[in-house]
């Protein structure tokens, strides 16, 4: 196994899963938020395999959004990186990840999953949502300002049943996306600030967004 994440005495475990393509400040200040509001251990950053949902989308290969990841991650003690998704063959779907985290982990651990809040209006259709939120928390996080009733009511079928296990959190506005880090990069616009160095000299390193058909792995 490749695997060098290690989770055995972690009481709590947040989980942020994203494509990671590239990982910036937005994914990072969230995960920080989260880790200081509920005092987790650990946030576990896993790059996705490949979506379910996502299954025509073009990924940057595997290996560069890992490595980028972990360079991103590397100044905060807190923070991991798992090959859990990318390692495993086939569609990715969150329950199974999940799963396969917990059998590395103490059996009461306890798991957040961490979530935009635009996806979180997605979850009846994810894979098994009920056993899903037996088996973790789910902190969606908003911007300030964002309105939570209306997300209540988008959920309603779960709401009822799972309201204890669904928290809500503001992070700062941060108007970064990869999308538009991709987009920037492959203008020659300006990409500094909006991730961390070591993020920027590996995607110029390596020549990614530059050629789509050289650094893109197409899943069909
Ligand atoms: P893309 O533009 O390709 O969709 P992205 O920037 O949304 O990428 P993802 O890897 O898709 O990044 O996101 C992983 C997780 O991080 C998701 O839960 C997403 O909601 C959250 N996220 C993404 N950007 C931000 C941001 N700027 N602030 C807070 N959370 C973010
Ligand atoms: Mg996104």
């Amino acid at each position: 196994r490749n695997e060098i994440a290690n989770f055995k005495n972690c009481k709590s475990i947040a989980i942020m899963g994203g494509t990671f393509d590239p990982i910036h400040y937005g994914h990072l200040v969230t995960a920080e938020a989260v880790r200081h509001r509920f005092q987790v251990d650990r946030v576990v950053f896993i790059p996705t395999g490949r979506p379910a949902h996502k299954a025509d989308k073009q990924v940057t290969h595997n290996e560069h959004r890992y490595l980028m990841t972990v360079l991103a991650t590397m100044r905060n003690e807190n923070f991991e990186v798992s090959r859990i998704e990318i390692d495993r063959p086939g569609a990715t779907y969150t329950i199974d990840t999940i799963e396969q985290l917990k059998e590395m982990c103490r059996p009461d651990v306890r798991l957040y999953f961490i979530t935009g809040a635009d996806a979180i209006h997605q979850i009846m259709n994810w894979k098994e949502p009920e056993r899903l939120l037996t088996l973790c928390d789910f902190v969606a996080v908003t911007r300030p300002g964002y309105q939570k009733n209306r997300l209540f009511e988008e959920i309603g079928e779960i709401r009822d049943k799972f309201a204890s296990r669904i928290h809500y959190m503001e992070v700062p506005a941060l108007a970064i996306s990869s999308s538009d880090i991709r987009e920037r990069a492959r203008k020659g616009m300006p990409i500094k600030y909006l991730l961390p160095q070591e993020v920027e000299d590996y995607i110029y390193k390596f020549g990614l967004y530059q050629d789509r058909e050289k650094d893109e792995v197409k899943f069909m």
